[in-house]
């Protein structure tokens, strides 16, 4: 039985250390806020969680260049073909998909409680209208200098301008109304005073170019997805980049590695801390709660009825028999949180059980590991949109676009290791001006949440192996025993 405890301790080290951490940052909380410690005492207590939040954010910009230059590269040098092209569309189109079915579920149950009439320019945030919002996010799309991009990123500065009463005058008669009268104090006059009821001055809001802290990381995305595509069609001349690109991304992998050993001791700090601020813990607690059962909703309908619907419509095939094939990989990803380390396991999976063209599955699955994630895509909108809850932030239409597209990006950035969402989480937060240290909210539930994401990402990848495998059936049959690949006419 010792033997078997040791074995289960082992195997399953990081878990067991994280449900710890979580239950001893809270108890730890709980106990501080008994002692009524200092604004000075709690920041010490935060640190150990600050340096948590600084490695996160370290590992952003290598991350996201490494993984999509690596991966792009390999899909282009592999094919250009149709199918190349057809299984990126289906990608990024079941990913927007997740993310909508996030947005819906987060604005039905609405985790982070009632949203009060409160805009982020009354609460000392600037108010920016939608109409900039989208054009910001367009314009982060080509950053107009790299390395500035690395740290700022382009916001729309709103100033308060105020129309003086002269302009209104010259349009209609000026309306000021001033009262005068006498104080008078037991008969005697005491002073004059005069009363002005004139209506307060019109403010208006004036647009002006700005930037403002943070990565832009939606238009580092973007250049590196265009210099890995375009590596990949150099062939062997940028073979160098594209294996410094690889080398690049397995250290990162290995830092990231390393670095969540530390986690389980900034959680405690990070929970602590988290509890030493807030107001009434007991009410986040079940928020946070509300909004842990919005993610696996959505996780639920999208992996479990939007996904197995649209496999049966394109393949007129039963998808609970397809799902039961890959089912120890769907155990696995819980198990490991990591699609990429699932990989082996799917691909099995889909040869052995579902009897998959081993050429599709070779060419459709890592890349489905690289850029598709829809439940990493799911989480990052409901997380986005609950700390906005949280924080009284009435997000306007624009806004929600904004996050639709940062959170589909951000998952396409997203490595397939452990809570590589939660590093990315970034990109969307500050793409609508949220503050990025709230992502220490969701923290005491990511680890939890990462094992169901991680299920439906490789569910994903697996289905579209089969969609595409189906798809492409007659080109694949002319061309039995090519080991390339050829092009699909789907
Ligand atoms: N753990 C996830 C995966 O490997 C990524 C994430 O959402 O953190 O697919």
């Amino acid at each position: 039985l010792l033997a078997r405890v040791k074995d289960v301790c082992r195997r399953n080290g990081l878990l067991i250390l994280s449900v710890l951490s979580v239950t001893i940052g809270c108890l730890l909380g709980f106990f501080l806020r008994t002692q009524h410690l200092s604004s000075q005492e709690i920041s010490y207590i935060q640190f150990p969680g600050e340096l948590l939040m600084r490695m996160l954010k370290m590992l952003i910009l290598p991350l996201v260049v490494s993984s999509l230059m690596s991966g792009l590269a390999s899909l282009d040098a592999k094919t250009s073909s149709h199918l190349g092209i057809l299984t990126v569309a289906y990608y990024l189109w079941t990913t927007f998909v997740a993310v909508i079915v996030g947005i819906i579920m987060v604005s039905i149950i609405h985790p982070g409680g009632a949203a009060q009439k409160e805009t982020t320019g009354q609460s000392g945030k600037p108010i920016m209208s939608s109409a900039d919002a989208l054009l910001d996010l367009i314009r982060n799309m080509f950053p107009a200098n790299l390395v500035e991009a690395t740290f700022k990123q382009y916001r729309t500065k709103t100033t308060p301008m105020v129309k003086s009463n002269k302009a209104v005058a010259s349009e209609a008669t000026p309306q000021r109304i001033l009262i005068y009268g006498v104080q008078e104090e037991n008969g005697s006059q005491v002073q004059n005073f005069a009363l002005d009821l004139t209506p307060p001055p019109e403010v208006v809001y004036k647009s002006e170019p700005g930037t403002s802290d943070g990565m832009n990381v939606l238009g580092i995305v973007i250049f590196s997805a265009t210099m890995g595509i375009m590596l990949g069609r150099m062939g062997d001349s940028g073979a160098p980049l594209v294996s410094f690109c690889q080398c690049l991304n397995e250290s990162v992998m290995k830092i990231v590695a390393v670095a969540v050993w530390y986690f389980p001791f900034g959680i405690v700090f990070l929970i602590a801390g988290k509890i030493l601020e807030m107001d009434d813990p007991k009410a986040i607690g079940k928020k946070l709660g509300f909004y842990a059962v919005t993610v696996v909703c959505g996780l639920v309908v999208h992996g479990l009825l939007i996904l197995p619907v649209l496999y049966f419509i394109i393949t007129k095939k039963n998808p609970i028999v397809f799902i039961r094939g890959v089912l120890q990989a769907l155990l696995i990803a819980l198990a490991t949180s990591s699609s990429s380390a699932t990989l082996p396991i799917t691909f099995k999976c889909l040869l052995e059980n579902n009897h998959i063209d081993r050429r599709i599955a070779r060419f459709v699955l890592p890349v489905g590991a690289t850029i598709n994630m829809d439940g990493t895509a799911l989480y990052e909108a409901v997380a986005a949109i609950f700390i906005a809850q949280v924080n009284n932030y009435e997000l306007d239409f624009g806004q929600i676009i904004t996050i639709s597209i940062t959170a589909t990006a951000a998952s396409i950035g997203a490595a397939g290791i452990p809570q590589a969402g939660l590093v990315t989480m970034v990109i969307v937060l500050t793409s609508v001006g949220l503050p990025t240290d709230d992502i220490t909210l969701i923290v005491a539930v990511d680890w939890a949440l990462d094992r169901f994401r991680t299920m439906i990402n490789v569910l994903g990848d697996a289905l579209a192996t089969g969609i595409m495998a189906h798809i492409c059936r007659k080109d694949f049959a002319r061309d039995v025993g090519t080991e390339k690949p050829p092009p699909c006419d789907a």
